[in-house]
């Protein structure tokens, strides 16, 4: 079995299937991660974590490293990630193909309002709204600026402010339930759910607790990364890679 070198840029679940996956085929697998989660769940092989200084960086790791293919399995709103793989990549002539999850699509029943940013959720939401936000620990700030709404913000770790009187933060890791999601929008009157198409069965349920209860919700649309060789399953990245790399 060739033993080439593999770095991928991970913080996802799938990261973690796949890195197990070609650890088990026998390739040498380093997976780097930006250090942001307190106490990751590792994948087999080499881990690697924090940033590698922008695109430089990342080229003279790619190069003194000389890595044979990047998969960038990071997360679909890890957008500055991404773009810096594609410039490192493309200056140092490494192939790059991107893991990308299927983003989740609005079916019956389904009250969804499509915004380009948290800032036009947080413009999009009327007064006396009481909102459960699922966007992460960033972006939270527009939300915690207005005082005329509240609710509940729910992320992995801390939040980086404190969050205002009037809004709860709750520390969880997905994956979440359906009746779950259903008794936390029941116990805190939830009205109003902003969220950003991340996509995955993992955090799935609470739009099928938002459609069930008839809850708007306001759906951050993911930000668009540059055009690589793309998959949307695990079984179908390996097949493209075991092309690419077989002897
Ligand atoms: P980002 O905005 O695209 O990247 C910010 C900086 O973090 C990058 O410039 C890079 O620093 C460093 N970085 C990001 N991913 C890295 C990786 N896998 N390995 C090494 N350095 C990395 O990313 P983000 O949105 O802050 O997300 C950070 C990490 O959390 C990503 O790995 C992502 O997969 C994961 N994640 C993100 C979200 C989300 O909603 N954004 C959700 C779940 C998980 P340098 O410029 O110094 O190289």
């Amino acid at each position: 079995m060739r033993r080439d070198p593999i770095l991928i840029l991970g913080g996802t679940s799938e990261a973690r299937e796949i890195a197990n996956a070609l650890h088990g085929a026998g390739h040498a697998v380093t997976t780097s991660l930006a250090g942001v989660t307190e106490q990751p769940v590792l994948p087999a092989g080499d881990v690697r974590s924090g940033g590698f200084g922008g695109v430089i960086g990342l080229k003279s790791y790619l190069e003194s490293g000389r890595i044979a293919l990047v998969i960038d399995a990071t997360h679909p709103f890890a957008a500055r990630m991404s773009g810096q793989a594609f410039e490192a990549c493309r200056d140092s002539g490494v192939p790059l193909m991107r893991f990308e999850r299927r983003p989740w699509a609005a079916g019956d029943g389904d009250d969804w309002t499509i915004v380009a940013s948290a800032v036009e959720a947080v413009r999009a939401l009327p007064a006396g709204a009481r909102v459960l936000l699922t966007t992460g620990r960033k972006d939270l700030e527009p939300f915690f600026a207005r005082r005329d709404i509240d609710g509940v913000a729910r992320m992995i770790e801390s939040p980086p402010m404190d969050p205002p009187a009037n809004w709860r933060v709750l520390r969880e890791r997905p994956p979440f339930t359906l009746a779950g999601e259903a008794a936390l929008m029941a116990a805190h009157d939830i009205t109003h759910l902003v969220t950003k198409n991340a996509g995955g069965a993992a955090t799935e349920a609470k739009l099928v607790a938002a459609r069930e209860r008839r809850i708007p919700v306001l759906m951050i649309a993911r930000p668009t990364k540059p055009e690589v060789p793309q998959f949307a399953t695990v079984g179908d990245l390996m097949g493209s890679v075991k092309r690419l790399l077989s002897p």
